[in-house]
């Protein structure tokens, strides 16, 4: 059995194609990078994606054949980008007679982290350029326990290091830039199990333009909004009696994070997993693999328009006993 997913929520469009076993049989991404100094433009992205997807596509049938299945992230994303991913996965559904299954991308980056970690039921915090959730397993569904009441955690990262000059993907180079900082005082702004990262980041911008240096920014601003994250998952831990935590989404490349949450988790007897670097950000390989879970769901070509707003929570689990 090998299914071919399609991701094309934001900036990345990419395919992967798995086999029921998780052996990656193909993975091709090409990634849409702004300006500098600018944000992602749902129209540019799209724009972006029309002219590289055919190649991507054309790489992927030529090397693998013999496909069973088609899955494409159905949401939740920027709606310019996440049609040009579903209008190919229709169209190669069509063109070779194969079921077409609908992904949400948030439960796919969830799933990838735990092929990939081994882990089995895991406290989640998902954190990446569009989303910061901290999501368990709990009868039938991926709850939500704790979320961002703004922006995501990794758009912060970019926010900020654009306005520091940094190019996009700015959650490496504040990594980077952070090393051998000093702390200063920043908001930290925890609401029972909510997050909020707005404040940070404009009182950051703020002592930037007062000539407090970027290492100091880049390293308080790491050790602030990582240890809102841990405090949150460890309350989550706590009220789940859970023993595993797994990092998922781009902002699991962070080597702090992952310190942080080892440590939090080594003082409570728990395991802390950190999806691989490569696996971290948004890739077709993920949409795939949730594919070769969910091959029961076969949805039909009306059924299978976008939906920009899907939570995590709106999708009942049938492949976990
Ligand atoms: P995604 O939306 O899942 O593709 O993740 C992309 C996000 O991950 C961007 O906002 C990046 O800035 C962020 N990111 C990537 N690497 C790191 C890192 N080492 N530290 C913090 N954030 C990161
Ligand atoms: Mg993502």
């Amino acid at each position: 059995m090998k299914c071919l997913g399609i991701e094309s929520t934001a900036h990345t469009f990419s395919i992967g194609i798995i086999d029921e076993k998780g052996n990656v049989l193909f993975d091709e991404s090409s990634v849409y990078k702004p300006p500098l100094g600018k944000g992602i433009h749902p129209r540019e992205a799209a724009q972006f994606h029309t002219e590289h997807a055919t190649n991507v596509v054309k790489n992927a049938l030529k090397r693998v054949k013999d496909i069973d299945v088609i899955s494409f992230s159905q949401g939740p994303g920027l709606p310019n980008c996440l049609q040009i991913g579903a209008s190919i996965a229709r169209y190669l559904s069509i063109k070779y007679k194969k079921p077409l299954i609908g992904i949400n991308h948030c439960i796919a980056h969830i799933e990838i982290g735990k092929l990939m970690t081994n882990c089995k039921d895991p406290v989640v915090v998902y954190c990446s350029g569009g989303n910061t959730q901290i999501i368990a397993y709990v009868g039938k569904k991926y709850r939500i326990f704790g979320e961002t009441e703004d922006i995501a955690i990794g758009n912060a990262f970019d926010v900020l290091a654009r306005n520091m000059g940094f190019e996009m993907p700015g959650g490496p180079k504040i990594e980077e830039t952070a090393m051998g900082g000093k702390w200063i005082e920043l908001p930290y702004v925890v609401k029972g199990m909510d997050l909020s990262f707005t404040g940070i980041v404009t009182e950051c911008i703020k002592k930037y333009k007062r000539d407090v240096n970027k290492r100091d920014i880049s390293f308080s601003f790491q050790e602030t909004v990582y240890s809102m994250l841990t405090e949150v998952t460890e309350r989550a831990l706590a009220h789940t009696g859970k023993d595993e935590v797994l990092i998922t989404g781009g902002v699991a490349a962070s080597k702090r994070l992952d310190k942080m949450m080892k440590e939090m988790c080594r003082d409570r007897e728990a395991k802390s997993y950190t999806v691989p670097k490569k696996y971290a950000g948004d890739n077709g390989t993920m949409i795939a693999w949730n594919g070769i879970l969910d091959l029961e769901q076969k949805i039909k070509l009306n059924e299978s328009k976008i939906m920009k707003n899907w939570r995590t929570d709106e999708v009942e689990i049938n492949w976990l006993k």
